[in-house]
């Protein structure tokens, strides 16, 4: 499914004094809440002129607007910033010219009414039917704010900030180090919405200690740790082919290869089992539910990061990238609130970067030292500036350009059609 073809059924029904029923598709940003209003907007345009009409909708939503907004003059509409306000502004204009006395009124969405069944199965084959067009000029008010010709329904702070934040990321994405982030399906296992949050670091409420681990995060995450594999990219008069990997000395030592490799096989295990621990714990000392604990593991168990061969694995956590899977697990166990949740997940993160920097980092330095002793590396060599050699290759600049600015509109699309955050897509 595409965006372009993204449909949604509206429909309404009228039960008296006549019988009449209709039913369409909407398309731009649809969501469940526009299709409510949409049938409420259908059903009134509909109507004969001062009406008294008593409308039945299970959409708590659209009552609770309409009710604040009745009492509001067009121009206080227009400055408010209610979500689908050129539609609400649409509704109420006619219901102030054509005089119409509305009476909205809850029903229970999916119960025993046989009228809202009815209509549920309209709106239903609603979507094979052919798609509301609705006039500009209809909608158009003074101040309409619009993106690529298309007038923005929510509030368009918002979107300019997601419009923003889509530019922040997606310059992210195009550094040549972030080149894997450009598998689809990577991007689909990433909870960005959570990510994002996660890489806002505030530099008041850190304490001290933390701040030692957030350099040695921030390393992680723009691949800038020390490895032999970036030595040899920084300091070539210093670091020759001989500088493989410190544990097995056959791979090039990569952040990747530091958790895979054969040599430590055991300890990377061993970190992965106390962090299973880890994570069961923490989830029942966040959780308010009562927690069957067998099941539990098993559903850490089944979080599809515990491979390396997975797209997504638990490794990904130390660059801040959070699952799906995973915030689906905080959810199942009733940790809903985005604050606690974070909390849990700084939590989770500290716990990991701890542990591959006291079991595995800390100890390929030792081996590491011990090497550039041999090989009469000083620290006065090391910290010495390079050389003018930088040789940067120009060439696969301006493609990336073109490429990311592609990127760019299609993840503003997205985020206009579909309705909800950009990140989430
Ligand atoms: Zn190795």
């Amino acid at each position: 499914m595409t965006t372009r073809e993204m449909k949604m059924g509206s429909a309404f029904l009228i039960s008296s004094p006549i019988k009449k029923e209709f039913n369409c598709s909407i398309k731009d940003n649809p969501s469940s809440n526009k299709a409510e209003l949409m049938a409420v907007i259908l059903s009134v345009m509909v109507c004969p002129k001062a009406a008294e009409v008593k409308i039945h909708t299970d959409s708590q939503w659209v009552i609770n607007i309409f009710d604040k907004l009745y009492n509001e003059t067009i121009s206080e509409i227009e400055k408010s910033k209610v979500n689908y306000k050129i539609w609400w502004l649409l509704l109420l204009k006619m219901v102030k010219i054509y005089d119409l006395k509305i009476n909205l009124i809850k029903i229970k969405a999916h119960g025993d009414n046989e009228n809202n069944k009815t209509v549920d199965k309209l709106a239903k084959l609603g979507i094979e039917k052919e798609t509301l067009m609705v006039e500009d000029t209809l909608l158009l008010h003074n101040g309409t704010i619009c993106w690529r010709d298309m007038p923005i329904e929510r509030n368009p702070i918002l979107m300019i900030k997601g419009v923003k934040d889509v530019q922040f990321v997606d310059e992210f994405m195009s550094l040549n180090r972030s080149l894997i982030y450009q598998q689809p399906e990577l991007l689909e296992l990433i909870d960005w919405k959570m990510s994002l949050k996660l890489n806002c670091i505030n530099q008041y409420d850190t304490l001290f200690e933390d701040h030692y681990l957030q350099s040695f995060r921030i390393k992680i995450c723009c691949d800038e740790l020390p490895t032999c594999a970036n030595l040899k990219k920084r300091k070539p008069e210093l670091y020759d082919d001989r500088w493989k990997c410190n544990f097995c000395g056959i791979e090039e030592e990569t952040y990747d290869h530091l958790w895979q490799c054969y040599k430590i096989k055991d300890i990377v295990q061993e970190i992965i089992s106390i962090f299973k621990k880890f994570l069961v714990n923490i989830i029942i000392e966040f959780s308010k539910d009562e927690i069957n604990k067998d099941q539990l593991v098993d559903k850490v168990e089944e979080l599809a990061m515990w491979d390396f061969n997975c797209h997504y694995n638990f490794t990904f956590l130390l660059k801040n990238q959070i699952s799906y899977k995973m915030m689906n697990l905080f959810k199942f166990y009733k940790i809903v609130d985005l604050k606690m949740i974070h909390e849990l997940i700084k939590q989770i993160i500290r716990k990991i970067i701890l542990d591959f920097k006291i079991l595995i980092w800390e100890y390929r330095n030792e081996i590491q030292l011990e090497k550039e002793k041999r090989y009469n590396i000083s620290n006065k060599d090391k910290k010495k500036k390079k050389s003018k050699s930088t040789s940067k290759k120009d060439n696969g600049k301006h493609i990336r350009i073109e490429q990311s600015e592609t990127n760019w509109n299609k993840w503003n699309d997205l985020a206009f059609h579909w309705g909800g955050h950009w990140a989430n897509f």
